[in-house]
């Protein structure tokens, strides 16, 4: 990149880290993204589980031209009828179990745990909340207060009060849960943590233990939804369904969104005591929700979700093979590759990128990398990032 063009990136946007990967985008199409130099990379990562559809879906871009041309903001959420969203959230009831009907539409995932974490609060009257070691829920206040990595919290201190953490995959602290706790927040399968999967029966047993305890099960689903570990939810792998479920990432196709949804009859909450007991400017924009009603419309159409075991087994089966890769941790095409320690990830990524192959890191699992592809991958491009890190591995040893 020229060296004017970054001094200029680096000076007037606000930087997160000291090492940004400075990919100068051109365009993007599919699973691939082309930066100004016309070098194509393979993206891995899909903006870290966003693009499940790929990059400027030809349905997803057409429902967002089409909608342009009618109206883009109109008026803050829930006030007018609007049929981009409403159709969304009818669309999102016809994929979840019944109980999990009425949808509220915010603008990322960190909102939409801000908006389950009040809305747990105010079904039950009660102030506690149980959050899970290791778990990341985004990077408000709120949700920061519900993740697990002190090193990302300790310098925004004080968070919210009333939280407790217990181990993942714990049965024994599921005690721990009492007619005190308002919710318990859980990815039903790690993320950040560096792809953790729990047992059915500690799954079960949480899902008894907030029965017993009339506590509200909230399972966030950010970044697991929308088919990314080869169901449409994480939640179907274990057979048990949350009180209410939060979305963001891949749900809106390339577009920014979040989503809580739960029954109706507790939504209604929100109407009272407070009156607008949660609100948001922008949730359920017309131009966004377009793009996610047909974001859905594919995962629903197509065979990318129960592809995604199949294509996912195929990649982990061709870098096991490398003595390098300690372990692979997977549900579907959600990846964790374990090696000996960051130092060697980090070689490895930076040499998959200099190949045009973009991988990437885990905010609390340093000695892996992730990978997230696209669901719209094919067999055939599998392969060739499977060969493309291999070689990675072995030009870095
Ligand atoms: N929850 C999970 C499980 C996530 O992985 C993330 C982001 O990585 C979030 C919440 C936060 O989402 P956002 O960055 O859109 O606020």
């Amino acid at each position: 990149m020229d060296s004017k063009r970054k001094s200029r990136f680096l000076k007037q946007l606000a930087p997160t880290n000291d090492a940004p990967y400075l990919i100068d985008v051109a365009k993007a199409e599919g699973i691939y993204i082309w930066d100004q130099d016309g070098k194509r990379y393979m993206d891995m990562i899909a903006g870290v589980a966003v693009n499940n559809v790929g990059h400027r879906h030809p349905k997803v871009t057409r429902a967002i031209k089409e909608q342009l041309d009618k109206y883009m903001h109109v008026m803050v959420y829930g006030e007018y009828v609007q049929d981009a969203a409403l159709q969304l959230a009818e669309n999102l009831a016809s994929i979840l179990p019944d109980h999990l009907s009425c949808t509220y539409m915010v603008n990322s995932g960190t909102e939409a745990n801000e908006g389950a974490i009040k809305l747990a609060k105010r079904i039950t009257g009660r102030k506690e909340i149980i959050a899970y070691k290791g778990a990341y829920h985004g990077a408000t206040h709120g949700s920061l207060s519900v993740s697990h990595n002190e090193i990302k919290k300790s310098a925004f201190r004080p968070l919210l009060p009333g939280i407790k953490f217990l181990t993942f995959n714990s049965r024994e602290e599921l005690s721990a849960i009492t007619e005190k706790t308002a919710a318990v927040i859980i990815e039903p399968i790690q993320g950040d943590a560096g792809v953790r999967i729990p047992n059915h029966d500690f799954m079960k047993a949480l899902r008894n233990r907030c029965d017993q305890t009339g506590t509200q099960l909230i399972f966030d689903e950010v970044q697991t939804g929308m088919g990314r570990t080869g169901k449409n939810f994480a939640f179907e792998h274990f057979n048990v369904a949350p009180d209410i479920l939060t979305l963001g990432k891949a749900l809106g196709g390339g577009m920014p969104v979040g989503a809580f949804i739960s029954s109706h009859k507790n939504m209604q909450l929100l109407t009272h005591n407070p009156m607008l007991g949660h609100i948001t400017t922008f949730g359920g924009n017309p131009v966004i929700a377009a793009a996610a009603n047909a974001t859905v419309e594919l995962i629903k159409s197509e065979k990318w979700v129960e592809e995604a075991e199949s294509k996912g087994l195929a990649l982990e089966k061709q870098l096991i093979q490398s003595p390098e890769i300690n372990e692979i941790r997977r549900a579907g095409l959600m990846f964790a590759i374990e090696m000996a320690d960051f130092d060697r990830v980090k070689k490895v990524v930076d040499c998959c990128l200099e190949k045009g192959l973009i991988g990437f890191w885990f905010l609390s699992c340093p000695n892996s990398f992730r990978l997230s592809p696209p669901l719209s991958i094919t067999m055939e491009q599998i392969k060739e990032a499977g060969k493309t890190i291999i070689e990675a591995i072995k030009e870095t040893a």
